[in-house]
């Protein structure tokens, strides 16, 4: 049962959802968009009209609203992720892992990836090992282009590090280290987010997966640091859309520097059960089995193995440069009506409203192995996003 494939065409400029030119979709008022070539001019003959003040929705940020606290570590590559064929046994093992905090990003496009690699070879049926994002998208892709497909695990969602991500677009976040990246991996990660970008938007607005685009607020009392042409994804910046500077006192939280973007975001626990589903749908099996070392994966029956195993990699593979990066996320009850997200960049807090809950973090810290959740880290992300509300929220 095989759909028709969707190649991106590389060479081409990618479809990109261009931003509203008005300010007007992030609020409660429609104006912006529906009148947006006429508020200006009428703004200029009736000034009152621009004094009527935006009602944003208050988010209720409060220690007594956490319903859970999620940690996930990271799979950080100094260098960068890896999509690399080897040979095992008599076997084509191609690795696809090292994602860091873009692992979600970046999914379909090292999956398209994987697919170049798969192509080489004779194989019709293949074995993916891992069933987070980048297992599940891989082993859907390969459906989608006619391959017969199975998916070996340690544990499927939502018992698995994918789960516990944000997760916006984000494609260079905690990827690589700044020096450690080669210009090669520079224009791999430039195709490779360009051919995700390009893949996600298949999924946006239809309902089942959860993808959607929201606007996202970043505000601080310094001015936000500007990026140089050599620095990791100054090439795929576009893939934002617009990027407003916000006048002060104009964005929901009072502060003198405050950017916009448009973010596509992905449900986690939606998106998820929707890519599960659509792999049995199309023929996919997935069988519970933990690897400790090569020769269980060379004793699969498949000829071609996928390993998706994100920092699980480590302990079979025992790559050095693999690390874990924590993140830690405060998860509070949802709040129906809070449609945008917003981050106070140098105190690192932030909140992002999703269908399962208002999501604040964030931590990186690099090679702490544990995933117990850290309390000072709760409190410290809790009190200073009430600090924002209390001192920064702007009252209707
Ligand atoms: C707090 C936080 C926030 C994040 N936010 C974002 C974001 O906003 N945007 C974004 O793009 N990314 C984000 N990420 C990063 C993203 O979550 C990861 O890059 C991604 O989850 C990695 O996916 P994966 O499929 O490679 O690994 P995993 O999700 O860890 O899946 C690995 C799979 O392999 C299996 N496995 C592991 N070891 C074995 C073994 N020995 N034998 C058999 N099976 C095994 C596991 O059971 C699992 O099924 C965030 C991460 C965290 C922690």
């Amino acid at each position: 049962m095989n759909e028709p494939s969707t190649t991106p065409a590389l060479q081409d400029t990618p479809t990109y959802v261009k931003a509203i030119q008005t300010g007007g979709i992030d609020h409660a008022g429609f104006s912006g968009l529906l009148y947006p070539s006429i508020k200006l001019p009428l703004a200029q003959f009736f000034p009152f009209w621009t004094k009527k003040k935006t009602e944003w929705v208050k988010p209720a940020i409060s220690h007594d609203h956490i319903m859970r606290v999620t940690v996930g570590l990271r799979p950080h590559r100094p260098s960068g992720f890896i999509v690399r064929s080897e040979s095992l046994g008599n076997k084509t093992l191609i690795h696809n892992y090292g994602h860091g905090g873009s692992g979600w990003s970046l999914s379909w496009g090292t999956a398209y990836l994987v697919s170049e690699e798969v192509k080489k070879t004779q194989a019709k049926k293949i074995a993916v090992l891992g069933s987070g994002i980048n297992g599940l998208a891989t082993a859907r892709l390969l459906q989608r282009y006619g391959y017969e497909v199975v998916i070996y695990s340690k544990d499927i969602p939502p018992n698995v590090t994918s789960n516990f991500a944000s997760a916006v677009w984000s494609p260079t976040a905690t990827l690589c280290d700044a020096g450690k990246f080669t210009p090669e991996f520079k224009t791999l990660l430039t195709k490779t987010a360009r051919i995700s970008h390009r893949f996600w938007q298949d999924f946006v607005g239809i309902e089942r997966y959860g993808v959607e685009y929201r606007s996202s607020y970043s505000g601080d009392d310094v001015p936000f640091v500007t990026h140089g042409p050599e620095e990791i994804g100054s090439d795929i910046v576009d893939l934002n859309g617009e990027i407003i500077d916000v006048p002060e006192g104009e964005a929901a939280f009072k502060f003198a520097h405050v950017r916009r973007d448009w973010q596509l975001r992905f449900q986690v626990p939606i998106f998820l059960r929707a890519m599960q589903e659509d792999f049995r749908i199309y023929g996919g099996t997935v069988v519970v089995r933990e690897f400790s070392k090569p020769e269980d994966i060379d004793a699969l029956p498949e000829q071609v193995v996928v390993n998706c195993m994100g920092l699980g990699t480590k302990g079979v593979f025992n790559d050095p440069e693999l690390m874990p990066i924590r993140g830690q996320l405060t998860h509070l009850v949802p709040q129906p009506g809070l449609n945008y997200a917003f981050g106070w960049a140098s105190r690192a807090v932030s909140f992002n409203p999703r269908a399962d809950a208002i999501s604040c973090g964030g931590s990186t810290i690099p090679n702490i192995w544990s995933t117990e959740p850290d309390k000072a880290e709760v409190d410290r992300v809790i009190d200073g996003l009430i600090d924002m509300v209390n001192t920064r929220f702007v009252s209707a």
